[in-house]
């Protein structure tokens, strides 16, 4: 209107007016058309560009979706050749102590065989047991026996080199497979180097434990060249390490064949022995320089139906093993005291019964309480028992041992060393056991006599037994010599077959009426 009424004013023409107002609109409209088309086209362009942004965006999120997916893919890939390999292990390694289990172990064993056999080179195969190691699962609980497996474990691998197997088999079993060595000689060589691995105490929490290894060993290509016999070689070897003591090495021989199968006869014929009424106790005199009886060791004697007579030394392993000993050692400690209790009352004088205890029993938390049932069933004191411990137990569980040996020391018991100077002669341990008497090992008094260094051992012994005020036995004496010869080293108590072989109680009660003829014994100083 403004616009219109402008241009009539300037014109004075209305028609002319309308026409420059209309034409002048065309123009605006067509700006004002080209504004917005240009307008739209930024809009649009702004559009397109956020378009392409966002796309952009999307695609990277996808690709970084993928990437994910793609990483989590292969971490479970990962995860599963992980789980895959952990499964693997779990079936050729031993959970407790991450060596190889018997499986592995079987097929390094035939591979080490094939390339042993190739190339013209030996091999040895060790079986390990761990000597008494139940008695530390059953004493100290599982929980410590397997640490103890495990430093075992720690120990022997770190004792042989990389080219050669560690496997456990189970329980306390281990075995060695050595290749790459020159003749028996090396072998032996690492043989003792795994039982010296032991050697230094194991500690378990509060507890220091000493533990020892029997080893057998068969050897390829001497005694086989099966993998299956020479294992079974090995493990013959190792039950004769076994029975010869333990803490010790035994190569395979031919000959062990039957004593294997001899021992699992006497397992099964052991079998109810005692039910059976066919235990019997023999008595030893013990007695002094004057050749007077002191006291009696009760010894224990086995007739079997089949068998007939087996000696202590080819059961008593067997009856440990299986656990049997808890219940014969009760037997004769209830029988030897009850005999004991019968001549004196016959009248002889007796100071007391000697008996053996089989570390089984010293291990267990109710022996105190069988000792004193026993005592209080034969109507004897303390005072009228002595028991005889071997050094086996000593070196095992040295703190619960000797707080029952405290114990039974308070009820008047006697505590001798068994068997000293044949085993591991811990004489450190010696001084810090409750003990009371120390007999010296027969294969030490035999060596008596021969001007050797076995005298000198002897002197030793009397003189450090004596220095820690204990009494000194000293068992086997057979000869005049011997009996010489540790009288005037100050030796006071004998016991051997110079004087008695062991009796049964009626010859016993003989022996002790004929009272023997001290002077006939007595040796006089020259
Ligand atoms: P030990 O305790 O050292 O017993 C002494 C052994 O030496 C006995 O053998 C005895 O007969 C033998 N002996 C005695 N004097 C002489 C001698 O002058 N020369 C020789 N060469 N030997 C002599 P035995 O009766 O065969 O007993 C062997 C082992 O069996 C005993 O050795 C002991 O460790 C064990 N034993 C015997 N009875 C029992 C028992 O009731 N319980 C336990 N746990 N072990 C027992
Ligand atoms: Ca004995
Ligand atoms: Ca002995």
């Amino acid at each position: 209107h403004e616009r219109l009424s402008l241009a009539f004013e300037r014109t004075g023409d209305p028609v002319a007016a309308l026409r420059h107002h209309r034409a002048f609109y065309a123009v605006e409209r067509e700006v004002q058309g080209e504004r917005a088309a240009a307008r739209a086209r930024t809009v649009a362009l702004q559009f397109e560009t956020s378009r392409v942004r966002q796309e952009a965006h999307f695609e990277r999120q996808r690709n970084e979706a993928l990437a994910d997916v793609n990483a989590a893919l292969r971490s479970a890939n990962d995860e599963k050749s992980a789980l895959m390999e952990k499964l693997s292990h779990q079936a050729t390694h031993d959970m407790l102590t991450g060596l190889p289990n018997r499986a592995l172990l079987l097929d390094r064993f035939e591979h080490a065989l094939v390339t042993a056999a190739r190339y013209g080179r030996s091999l040895a195969v060790m079986f390990i047991d761990l000597d008494g190691f139940k008695l530390v699962n059953d004493t100290l609980g599982h929980h410590r026996g397997d640490e103890l497996l495990i430093e075992v474990s720690k120990r022997f691998q770190a004792t042989v080199r990389d080219c050669d197997t560690v496997a456990r088999m189970g329980g306390d079993e281990f075995t060695v497979v050595v290749s790459e060595f020159q003749g028996h000689a090396d072998a032996s060589r690492v043989a003792l180097r795994l039982i010296e691995a032991l050697k230094a105490p194991i500690r378990l929490d509060d507890h220091e434990v000493t533990i020892t290894a029997s080893v057998g060993v068969s050897l390829f290509p001497e005694d086989g060249d099966q993998a299956e016999a020479l294992a079974r070689y090995a493990d013959l070897a190792l039950y004769r390490a076994k029975e010869e003591g333990r803490n010790t090495v035994r190569f395979y021989a031919p000959e062990m064949n039957e004593t294997v199968q001899e021992r699992s006869l006497i397992e099964s014929a052991l079998h109810g022995a005692l039910e059976r009424d066919e235990f019997a106790l023999h008595f030893q005199p013990l007695v002094g320089v004057d050749g007077r009886t002191l006291m009696v060791e009760a010894l224990l004697r086995w007739t079997h139906g089949v068998l007939g007579a087996v000696g202590p030394d080819r059961f008593i392993p067997s009856a440990e093993d299986s656990g049997a000993i808890v219940a014969i050692g009760n037997w004769v400690l209830r029988t030897a005291l009850r005999q004991l209790a019968q001549w004196r009352a016959q009248g002889f004088e007796v100071q007391r019964v000697a008996v053996n205890v089989s570390p089984v029993q010293l291990s267990r938390e109710d022996y105190v309480d069988s000792v004193t049932s026993a005592l209080l069933e034969s109507g004897l004191t303390g005072s009228s028992l002595e028991l005889e411990i071997t050094e086996r137990i000593i070196v095992r569980d040295l703190q619960r041992v000797s707080l029952r040996l405290e114990a039974l020391r308070l009820l008047g018991v006697t505590v001798a060393v068994d068997d000293f100077g044949a085993g591991y002669s811990s004489l450190s341990y010696l001084a810090r056991l409750p003990v009371d008497v120390l007999k010296i090992d027969r294969t030490i008094v035999a060596a008596v006599g021969s001007q050797g260094a076995g005298e000198r051992l002897v002197a030793a012994i009397l003189a450090m037994g004596l220095a820690l005020g204990l009494e000194v036995v000293a068992e086997g004496v057979e000869t005049d010599v011997q009996f010489a010869a540790l009288t005037n080293l100050g030796c006071q108590r004998f016991q051997g077959y110079l004087w008695t072989k062991p009796l049964p109680p009626t010859a016993v009660t003989a022996w002790l009426s004929r009272m023997p003829n001290p002077s006939g014994l007595l040796y006089l100083k020259p």
